[in-house]
């Protein structure tokens, strides 16, 4: 099953190399490789080019679980499977689909999509780059792209741009760009506040010539691409947020069990318990309406309304709880990288591990303990210790999407052996502060 796989490598290969990763701003090429050969790079892709074959429901239980392990990787991983090859494989020729979505969804490569421009954001059709068709039926293309996610690494990108400026919103085309040819430039990656391990960076055309089959759809259509894979796109980012927030959630949990005041666990106190059901109350809804909005592209419709309510819902839910457990845990939360396990006054508390036995087959995050950055971005960490609450808590959120999620199998994760059984606690090292 796809989401254990993503679970495996979240919580094995990831998470405890996600800070690593966030505090040096590197590519983490090495796990998206792997995600990639092991399908998470392609999920919706059919295996003929090369991806998992599977559908909008497993995309959002495999979303969730890395995210949950680091959104830098999810972020990674939702530009490559939502905006790129389901844009490709909606839009583009076979030709297209064999080159571009086989060498993306196997992991070989990675892609990345420019709408975005300096001035224009939330009004795409006010972009300002340029394809100008030649006698010969290519385009010259100039004009620059900004915050593009992966665009410090892709090979290949979906490029929008105006081919005829008096139509408006019916002059933008779509085209496939081969970072490797002339004319292409990079910015350089922007030092983010958070999720740095996602590289984004501005991107610029100078006389950049594209060849009529590297057009993606029809000419003048680029606008409903755009949008149209935005539609879906939404799903992936709501998913993420899911992941965030049951991290966040988990990390709340295990903080408020450890950390005493008045001589006993905070989360002994009413209004402690207030705060941790609602924010298990937000997850479950937000994971709710993230997999209704997948069932209803995986049905054949379009998730426009359902995706959106999903992705603003969800991302509320998690800024929410994140900060909340940044409000617990002051003034620890001011460290970058804060431990909840330190908050008792031990490095690490271990909690107790009574009926993890019973729990269904998902050891799950809850073998991990959460950590918090700068950014709020909770994540999973290993720690060897068990958290009875979270595994429940996990179980019973699993038990109920078990039945969809357990529809394809993958079998064991390719290539690299990750380790399994018991994990071991990272050491503190030196926090700086913020
Ligand atoms: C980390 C990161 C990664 C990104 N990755 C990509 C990528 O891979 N590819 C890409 O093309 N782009 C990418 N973007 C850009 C992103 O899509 C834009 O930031 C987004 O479209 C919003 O545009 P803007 O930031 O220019 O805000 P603006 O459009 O300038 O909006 C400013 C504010 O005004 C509000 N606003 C705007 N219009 C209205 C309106 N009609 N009614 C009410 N409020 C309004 C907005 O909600 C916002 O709060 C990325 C951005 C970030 C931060």
């Amino acid at each position: 099953m796809i989401q254990d796989v993503a679970r495996r490598i979240a919580q094995e290969k990831i998470a405890p190399s996600a800070e690593h990763y966030d505090r040096t701003g590197e590519f983490p090429l090495e796990n998206i490789r792997l995600l990639g050969e092991n399908g998470l790079m392609g999920i919706e892709v059919p295996t003929e080019y090369g991806g998992a074959g599977m559908d909008p429901i497993s995309y959002v239980l495999a979303m969730i679980e890395v995210a949950a392990g680091d959104c830098a990787h999810s972020t990674i991983m939702s530009v490559n499977n939502s905006l790129f090859c389901n844009g490709i494989l909606k839009f583009g020729t076979e030709a297209q689909k064999q080159k571009y979505v086989r060498a993306i969804a196997e992991g070989r490569e990675i892609g990345a999509f420019a709408l975005t421009e300096p001035q224009s954001g939330s009004d795409a059709t006010a972009m300002r780059c340029r394809a100008v068709k030649q006698a010969d039926g290519t385009f010259l293309i100039n004009g620059k792209k900004s915050w593009i996610t992966s665009g410090p690494v892709a090979k290949y990108i979906i490029l929008f741009a105006m081919t005829d400026p008096a139509k408006g919103a019916k002059g933008i085309t779509a085209f496939m760009v081969d970072t490797a040819k002339p004319g292409f430039f990079r910015g350089k990656t922007e030092p983010k506040l958070g999720i740095r391990a996602s590289a984004t960076c501005e991107i610029e055309f100078q006389d950049y010539v594209a060849t009529p089959d590297e057009v993606v759809g029809v000419e003048g259509e680029g606008f409903k691409i755009a949008m149209g894979v935005l539609d879906a796109g939404r799903i992936g980012i709501a998913s993420q947020a899911v992941g965030l927030a049951r991290a966040a959630y988990e990390a709340s949990v295990a903080y408020v069990k450890e950390r005493k005041s008045f001589g006993q666990p905070i989360g002994s106190f009413q209004m402690i318990q207030q705060k941790i059901a609602d924010m298990k109350c937000k997850l479950d809804a937000s994971l709710l309406l993230t997999l209704r909005a997948a069932w209803l592209a995986a049905s054949g419709g379009l998730p426009g309304v359902e995706g959106s309510m999903a992705k603003v819902f969800a991302t509320e839910a998690y800024q929410k709880a994140a900060r909340w457990f940044v409000q617990a845990a002051a003034p620890a939360s001011l460290l970058q990288f804060h431990e909840p396990g330190a908050a008792a006054g031990d490095k690490v508390v271990p909690l107790p591990t009574r009926n993890v036995e019973a729990a269904p087959p998902v050891p799950a995050a809850s073998t991990r303990r959460p950590r918090l950055t700068t950014a709020g971005v909770c994540r999973s960490h290993s720690s060897g210790t068990s958290s009875t609450l979270t595994i429940t808590h996990t179980a019973m959120l699993y038990g109920g999407i078990q039945g969809i999620a357990g529809r394809e199998a993958l079998p064991e994760i390719k290539t690299l052996q990750l380790e399994s059984g018991e994990t071991k606690a990272t050491e503190l090292g030196e926090s700086p502060k913020l």
